[in-house]
This record gives C-alpha cells, structure tokens and sequence, in this order.
C-alpha cells in the first residue's frame, strides 16, 4: 500500500492519471492471491495496469480527454478492458492522453499536458531546471506512467501512431497490431477506419502477453477480425535467420537529425546479428501518406463527433430559455478543445458536396496506393525496419503553435495506419542527449509474430 501511494504521488507531479482507481486494482490483487492458492491463476493474475481514458469503464469516468465527456460514467465496459480483467488484470487509474486522442504530444487533453519522466542531458542546469518534455502522443499518460515505473504496463490506441511515437519518446515498446485484431467496441471513436488497441509496456515480451489477451473476435465490432489469437509469447524468437528485413528507400529524409539514421543503422546491424538479411525496398508513395491521413482520419472524427449534441453524453449547456440549436452550439464550443474544433472543420470541409471528390475520395485513392506499395514490397522481405518518429521526444510547448510542424512528427508512423498494418516501436537507442529512440518494426497484415520477433532481436 505504500509502495502504491508513493507511485500515485509520483503520478500527480506527471498528470499521467485523470483518475485513480486504487480499488480496482487492489480487488485484481486479492483474487490473485485466491487463484493462487486454489491453483487457478491467470495469465495476468493480480497485474495492475494503467487504462488510457479512451477504454469505457463501467462505473469509472470516461472522458477521451476532453471537457465533453466529463462527468460521463459509462454503464458498459469495453471488449478489451473486458478482456484484461477476465485475464486477472486489475486497473490502478484512467490515464490522461491528448483530447480524442488528437495529437502527437498529450497537449491537447483537458486536463493538461503530461510530462515526460525524461529529461535533456544537455550540460544545461540542474535536472529540476532543464526543460520538461513531451511524452508523445495521443498515449501520453500511458508511455509516461510506464517510463517513470507507474505501472508496468497499459492500453494504448493507435489512429495513427499514438502508440508507437509515445513508446519511442519514453524507451518503452508498443504495438499496433493489424487492424481488426483488438475490439473497438467501447472505445470512444476517432477515426474507425484506423482506430486500433494495443499494450504498451517495458519489454516486448509483456506487449506478447498482453495482447494475447486483448486482441480477439467480437460480434459488437463489425470490422472485428474472425481469426484465431496465436500464442505470440510461446514463440518468441530472436533468431531471424530465413528472414528477410526491408528498409525503405522513401523513409531516409534529408535534412534528418543523424541520430535517427544513427539509430537506424545501428539497428540494421542488430537484426543482422540475429540472422537476418536486409534488402533496401521502395515504398513510393509515401510522401503522400501524412497528407492522405490528414484528410481521411478528421473525415471520420467529425463524422464520429457528430453524436456530441448536449443530450446523450456528458456536458449540456442549455443556456436559459435556450433553444435545441442553441444547446447544440452552446455545447460543443464549449466542449470541445481547439485542436478538436480544427479536425471537425477540416473533415467537414473534405466530406462537403463540392469538395468531396478533391479531397476524400482522392486521399482514400491514395490510401489504396500506398496499400499496395507494402503488398509488393513484401514480396521481397518480411518485416520493414524504420525510425518511429523523425526526432526525439521534444519540449512541452515547443510545437503546439504551429499545427502543421506537430503532425509532420507522425510522418513515419501513418503509412502502417492507413494500411492497417501491424507495428511496433521498440527502444533502439539513446541520441546525443541521452533522450530514447524508437525503431518501428512494420508487418504484414495479421503477422505481429514476424513483428515482436524482430523487435526482441532489437530490445
Ligand atoms: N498524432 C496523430 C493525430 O493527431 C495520431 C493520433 C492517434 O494515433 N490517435 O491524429
């Protein structure tokens, strides 16, 4: 119970948890012991895990992060937290993350931005003084409350790249896997087309376990995969020899910070040493990926936000002899943050009669494209290896000016989304100033053992 309170003051000063959930937690603990001395223990038996507010819990507070869904106490569970529990799992809090899960940062929440437990080595002043950081985002809570040995494992979603480019700023591991593998049924929804759950932990064997016992079919999820969920963790394997590893012409950009590609050949090295032989592949369509992503997944979320009227969920403002239209609008300026605001105009520009075909239909045209471009080149090698993110984790306010500057951070991490593809950071590396470095290792579809193999020859 100490141990517990120090890590719960720990999570204050970091704003990693919107809210606590001690009780939870600790009931996961005594069944544990139950299990154990009846010899009915579960794969995650007592396992206190931190729960990123996206997942809706029965009777726990719900908020995506935002001022819209605060107060909002969901009377059902979600397939996947469902699922950790029925695995034993108990949950110590809902952790914070960027305002339906919209950002690269953790800037965008409500409840105020995450800090990184990390910190610059740069010479500078005492650690107190040095700037804080952004533990990434949308999972921001997740990778700091892991990264500073909250809990030792969360739930992630990624749209597109919210575990990965979270894992990478904070040296844990995550994985997205294919899209379909993990329910979405009960996860506040952003982009439905790309939405996907996934664990973040410390090492990729605990990403194994975990979603092992998230991932499977569910009736209430129409895009659910009906497909069996191997034993990832039973056949774990560094040894790469037969495999083949591509390394993508298009993700080498000039002007990047030589740590990354550092980091990058370092890793090529690695997968090597395990057995592996590596080939340079072509992924030409990449450059059009960030652009495709930021048309196709605010399309989807102001399609999905729609729903958010002051009547069924959380906040109404119904200003005094106040009309339907009126609450509509008095609630939903008030609800929602900026960066919220600014993907639902953007989506309903993109979905509108005379702009439609311009911009949707032809950034889903080019998401078939850049589908493709990983059909053929996994004719020719297994896994893909590539940076996460283009840069270290950087400071708490460093882009949340410029909009644009922020979504460039997820230019290696949205390729995979839009092809639904399964993909992992794992920690590769320090950089200069003693910051993580994340490689992503990307798969083909329904392939996240070929996925967290290479990433264990890597860890
Ligand atoms: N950073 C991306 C965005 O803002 C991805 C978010 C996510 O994967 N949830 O849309």
């Amino acid at each position: 119970a100490e141990a517990f309170s120090a890590n719960v003051a720990g999570a204050k000063a970091l704003n990693a948890f919107i809210v606590e959930t001690p009780d939870h937690a600790l009931a996961a603990a005594k069944a544990a012991d139950a299990d154990r001395a009846a010899g009915t223990l579960k794969p995650l038996s007592g396992v206190p895990i931190g729960m990123k507010d996206l997942f809706c819990t029965n009777g726990v507070q719900t908020t995506a992060a935002s001022h819209m869904l605060e107060g909002f106490v969901p009377r059902y569970e979600s397939t996947v937290s469902q699922k950790l529990w029925d695995a034993g799992a108990g949950m110590l809090g809902k952790l914070n993350l960027d305002q339906f899960a919209m950002g690269s940062s953790n800037e965008t929440s409500y409840f105020g931005n995450v800090i990184s437990p990390w910190k610059r080595n740069d010479g500078g002043p005492n650690l107190k003084e040095r700037a804080a950081l952004a533990p990434g985002g949308s999972s921001g809570g997740s990778s700091a409350a892991i990264a500073a040995r909250l809990c030792p494992a969360a739930t992630g979603t990624d749209t597109g790249g919210s575990i990965r480019q979270p894992a990478a700023f904070t040296g844990i591991s995550g994985i997205k896997p294919t899209y379909g593998r993990c329910s979405r049924w009960g996860i506040v929804a952003f982009a439905s087309s790309l939405d996907q759950a996934g664990p973040m932990a410390r090492t990729v064997q605990d990403c194994a376990i975990l979603l092992e016992n998230m991932a499977g079919f569910d009736p209430k999820d129409a895009t659910s995969l009906d497909m069996a969920v191997p034993n990832w963790e039973a056949a774990l394997s560094s040894d790469l020899a037969g495999k083949t590893v591509g390394i993508p012409r298009e993700y080498r950009l000039k002007g990047i910070d030589p740590d990354i590609d550092a980091m990058w050949d370092a890793g090529i090295a690695m997968l090597k040493d395990a057995g592996a032989e590596v080939v340079e592949i072509s992924l030409p369509h990449t450059k059009y990926a960030l652009p495709a992503y930021y048309i196709i997944a605010p399309a989807e979320a102001s399609s999905n936000l729609a729903r958010y009227d002051g009547v069924r969920y959380g906040l109404r403002d119904l200003p005094q002899g106040a009309g339907l239209q009126d609450m509509y609008a008095a609630t939903r300026a008030d609800g929602f943050g900026p960066e919220v605001k600014r993907r639902i105009m953007i989506g309903t520009y993109v979905l509108s009669a005379g702009f439609y075909d311009a911009y949707y239909t032809q950034a889903q045209k080019v998401r078939t494209l850049i589908s493709r471009d990983f059909t053929a080149a996994f004719g020719t090698c297994d896994v893909i290896l590539a940076p996460t993110a283009p840069s270290a984790a950087f400071g708490l306010g460093e882009k949340t000016s410029d909009p644009l500057a922020m979504y460039l951070n997820d230019v290696f991490a949205v390729p995979a989304s839009l092809a639904g593809l399964p993909a992992m950071s794992v920690p590769a590396a320090l950089n200069r100033e003693g910051l993580p470095l994340g490689l992503q290792i990307i798969g083909k579809a329904f392939d996240e053992q070929g996925v967290l193999n290479a990433g264990l020859a890597i860890e």
